[in-house]
């Protein structure tokens, strides 16, 4: 965060304040465990603060010490809404404009709060007043880790705290292994462990939960999956019907977008997820190199995110949006195939 704005930050929480920490809807291990990293390290430091996310989250993240507090704000509406018309300070982590948190974007554009954004992702739009941006960062846990820091508290992270940070960070940096992935990061990460983060334990209770129902699920949806090898791309989809089959519960796709990727050659994997309850289907984009997945997210599908790793969605039918992506793929080819 840049002087000014680190300057302005310390001096509203200079006294004790009641604060809202957003994250996106549907959120992961990173939103989860930057917004509970900052919501311990806020109620630690004297201020009155709830996490409020926009709906529920994946079970092999509700483990994680201050779950059980978060405010699910289509479950818990009213008290939601309560939280964030009488916050002081919002901050609102892992992502960068209102639309990313559904329906509850209405609540935010209505309050007198003051904004703090701490994100990531690329193109930022302008709502808060105090702003820290960079999309070189691994993860935003990583961003809370450097401003606890630079507001001259690293010492107050305690082990609850480093639990989260790590795990958003392992999880966004799919395992310490994405291109993201700096010196610096493993400092943190470091310093984490040397606070007592559990790193064999976090990922046990990420990776090696698994219900058989999900693992059938990915047997489904490996055997959907299509490659094209002209364009260097593989895809997956999966039906509503498919997700009913295979009992879907929140979360369960998770990753398997990535799978697309393992194949010797590929440069562009794409899940399609059907959501009959919201009449969309939702993507995941992912990327190995320079193809910017967040450029053709944020130009066909409505969406956006990293170079490498982006989301969107469509209106459209599972058919009609296959027929209408791989249309766009040959004006790719050089890209693609570089
Ligand atoms: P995922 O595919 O795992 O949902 O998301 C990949 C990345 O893209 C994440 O950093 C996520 O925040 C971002 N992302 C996912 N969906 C959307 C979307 O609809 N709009 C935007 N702007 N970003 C998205
Ligand atoms: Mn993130």
């Amino acid at each position: 965060m840049n002087l000014e704005h680190l300057n302005e930050l310390k001096k509203l929480l200079s006294s004790p304040k009641k604060i809202a920490i957003i994250p996106h809807k549907n959120p992961d291990g990173d939103a989860i465990g930057s917004t509970l990293a900052l919501w311990h390290y806020l109620v630690n430091n004297g201020h009155t603060a709830s996490v409020v996310a926009p709906n529920d989250f994946p079970k092999f993240l509700k483990w994680m010490p201050g779950a059980d507090q978060i405010l699910n704000f289509e479950k818990e509406n009213s008290q939601s809404k309560t939280c964030i018309s009488n916050a002081e300070i919002i901050f609102t982590l892992d992502f960068n404009h209102l639309g990313r948190v559904g329906q509850m974007s209405e609540s935010l554009e209505l309050a007198s709060a003051t904004f703090v954004m701490v994100d990531h992702h690329q193109e930022p739009s302008d709502y808060a007043k105090i702003m820290y941006s960079d999309v070189r960062m691994s993860s935003t846990c990583e961003m809370v880790y450097v401003l606890i820091n630079q507001l001259g508290k690293k010492d107050s992270i305690t082990t609850e705290m480093a639990n989260c940070i790590y795990t958003g960070i392992m999880t966004d940096t799919g395992s310490f292994k994405f291109k993201a992935t700096t010196s610096n990061t493993h400092r943190v990460v470091a310093d984490l462990m040397d606070k007592g983060a559990e790193g064999t334990e976090i990922h046990h209770r990420i990776y090696d939960t698994n219900s058989p129902s999900r693992l059938h699920l990915l047997g489904c949806a490996l055997k959907n999956m299509v490659i094209l090898e002209e364009y260097a791309t593989a895809y997956i989809t999966l039906s509503q019907e498919e997700l009913d089959k295979y009992n879907y519960q929140k979360g369960d796709t998770e990753g398997f977008v990535n799978y697309g990727l393992t194949l010797d050659g590929i440069q562009l994997a794409v899940i399609f997820i059907e959501n009959k309850e919201e009449g969309i289907l939702k993507i995941s984009f992912r990327s190995v190199g320079d193809f910017s997945v967040n450029d053709f997210a944020r130009t066909h599908f409505n969406g956006g995110g990293h170079t490498n790793a982006a989301g969107g969605k469509s209106d459209d039918s599972i058919e009609e949006t296959i027929t209408f992506f791989t249309s766009l793929l040959p004006q790719y080819k050089n890209q693609l195939r570089s």
